[in-house]
């Protein structure tokens, strides 16, 4: 199969449709980047890489980054799963705080800022440099060094974040939150303020494609059936609630972040990212959504 070609193609077709979309602007820092950015980069299961446009420019990974903790918890504590996070779709926006209520404080899914907060919790509680470990399990599956955080965002993001407060606050009123919210919060927004290129996520994401193995590097990091639940958890909850029409149109374990960037799988035969900084109203980056379902039509290959 020529990817090489087919991203290009994919990319050449997409960025003559003028699409455009909205930069995230209730994180400051998130709306001063250059919108006119389009990368895509497709590993396959054997290791190769094919990169196009701006693939190894690094971007702000923002909730890309929960499928890394909910890999970390996957690891060390399953039991966390239905007893303080559920498994299902919420159908509701990623910082939607009326289901808590209705649902005793446990979040839909660990990918809805409430679920990604209370994993970030676990974390705290099980590790003593909870930065240091979520920085280094990311180093080690995308087996890359240079992944830095971006001081900037992060701050931005700590001076712009009421709401997740709130919806940490509130799961602490119902018993779901250990640690201080302070320290949650810092720790959450420190691993959506890390930045990846492209290049760098698509190995990352390697893993979810080839049952857990990474071909860059020796390690296996998790069994088969966590990989199964892992990908089934992107394919119904990773793109907001546009979970729905992203399955529909792509059929494809994936998930976005409100910093453009977009990391899915087709399990054995690739992973692949794509990264616009300008999204829809859904919170989803419009070329990147835009690319995949062109790449899987094209391909006549899908989960389904
Ligand atoms: N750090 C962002 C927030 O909590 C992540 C949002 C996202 O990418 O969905 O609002």
């Amino acid at each position: 199969m020529d990817y090489q070609s087919l991203i290009e193609e994919v990319h050449h077709e997409v960025e003559v449709m003028g699409l455009r979309g909205q930069l995230a602007n209730y994180i400051p820092e998130l709306s001063l980047v250059d919108p006119n950015q389009f990368g895509i980069c497709l590993v396959d299961c054997k290791g190769n890489i094919y990169g196009t446009g701006d693939y190894q420019k690094s971007f702000s990974i923002q909730s890309i980054s929960k499928v890394f903790t909910l890999t970390m918890a996957f690891s060390v504590m399953k039991d966390i799963f239905r007893k303080r996070v559920n498994v299902e779709p919420s159908g509701n926006p990623f910082n939607s705080l009326v289901q808590l209520e209705q649902e005793d404080g446990i979040p839909r899914n660990p990918f809805i800022n409430a679920g990604a907060l209370v994993i970030t919790d676990a974390i705290i509680s099980q590790y003593p440099d909870p930065e240091k470990a979520i920085h280094n399990f990311i180093r080690s599956i995308a087996c890359e060094v240079q992944i830095p955080v971006n001081p900037l965002v992060h701050q931005s993001e700590l001076a712009h974040s009421s709401r997740n407060r709130a919806l940490a606050n509130f799961m602490k009123s119902f018993g779901n939150i250990d640690n201080s919210i302070d320290r949650i919060i810092e720790v959450y927004t420190y691993h959506c303020s890390l930045e990846m290129s492209c290049e760098q996520l698509a190995k990352a994401f390697l893993i979810y494609a080839n049952d857990g193995h990474s071909v860059f590097c020796e390690d296996h990091i998790l069994d088969g059936s966590s990989i199964k639940r892992i990908n089934a958890l992107m394919l119904t909850c990773g793109f907001y609630d546009e979970a729905g029409d992203f399955a529909y149109k792509v059929g494809l374990p994936g998930k976005s972040g409100v910093g453009g960037g977009v990391g899915a799988v087709l399990p054995g035969r690739f992973s692949i990212a794509v990264w616009s900084p300008e999204l829809n109203t859904k919170g989803n980056s419009v070329k990147g959504i835009k690319a995949l379902e062109i790449l899987t039509d094209k391909l006549g290959v899908s989960l389904f």
